[in-house]
């Protein structure tokens, strides 16, 4: 296991895999690593020669008044748990090598980006979301990249940007990773206290009642969405978002017909949560 700084050392470490014919896979985090990145990590190892983690709390991604510096971190913890889990490289680099001064591009995926978490966090998340995994694959030059299901729109954004600017790199997204009683894991978890972390279970029963009203039959929208708030509101937990778009482009739908997905995202305690789940109606 080694740790690279720079985007030089880089290139140079990927340079000497594919000399020797390696294949490469990247997963980018933000640390704070828990078993969702790690089934990320075991994924990429499962699949590839040469597996770096980019270890990157992105500061544009951020809103003005969400949790950058409060961000949970942790190096020489995220490093080790890489390690055992099979990553060869964990790229972390610094703000300023990421983003040198003079800096001034901004990558823009339209249409998909304005609702869900773009209309709720702001429109830059997605841009600063898509600028730097634009850069990290030109850093990394990975074949394949692998991010998760549970950042659902995240997904979508990064297979609209490879496909419309050509990048040769396969996106393999992967699926959530829950713990026992079903909460999504998240490095913001750790913002829950334990009257918060009994709340949160809502958001995966929320998804829970939805799917079962549509093997009910009962699949249009407010069927479908009212199905999860009363659970939600049975939790006392208010969403920011609760809706059912397509999984494609994101467009609303106003019934599961097919695949759908339902996505949810709530302030509850401290952390701002999100889940999702593709619905899915028999034919
Ligand atoms: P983050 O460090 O939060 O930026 O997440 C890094 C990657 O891990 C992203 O692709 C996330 O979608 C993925 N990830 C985060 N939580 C989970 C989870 N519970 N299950 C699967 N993947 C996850």
């Amino acid at each position: 296991m080694r740790i690279v700084r720079t985007v030089a050392g880089m290139r140079a470490a990927v340079a000497d895999a594919r000399a020797k014919g390696a294949s490469v896979g990247l997963v980018p985090t933000m640390g704070a690593l828990h078993d969702g990145h790690l089934s990320l990590i075991r994924r990429a190892r499962a699949e590839n020669d040469l597996v770096v983690m980019s270890l990157f709390v992105n500061p544009t991604q951020f809103g003005p008044s969400e949790d950058l510096d409060a961000y949970p971190r942790d190096e020489a913890r995220d490093v080790e748990l890489a390690g055992h889990a099979g990553a060869d490289i964990v790229f972390a680099p610094s703000v300023d090598e990421v983003y040198p001064r003079g800096f001034s591009t901004t990558v823009h995926v339209a249409g998909i980006t304005e609702v869900l978490d773009g209309a709720h966090r702001g429109a830059s998340h997605f841009d600063g979301v898509a600028t730097v995994v634009t850069k990290l694959f030109q850093m990394v030059a990975p074949d394949a990249a692998y991010f998760g299901q549970k950042d659902a729109q995240q997904v979508l954004v990064i297979q609209r940007l490879v496909r419309d600017l050509d990048m040769p790199v396969r996106i393999v997204p992967c699926p959530i990773v829950r713990e026992p009683d079903g909460l999504a894991m998240s490095s913001r978890n750790v913002y829950l206290d334990a009257a918060a972390r009994a709340q949160a279970t809502a958001l995966n029963r929320a998804l829970d009642a939805a799917e079962a009203a549509v093997a009910q039959g009962r699949t249009d929208a407010p069927a479908v969405i009212g199905a999860a708030r009363d659970v939600l509101a049975g939790a006392g937990v208010e969403a920011e978002y609760l809706e059912l778009r397509s999984p494609d482009d994101l467009r609303t739908l106003d019934r599961v017909d097919g695949a759908a997905l339902l996505a949810v995202a709530a302030r509850v305690g401290r952390a701002r949560l999100i889940d999702n789940r593709i619905l899915e109606a028999a034919p």
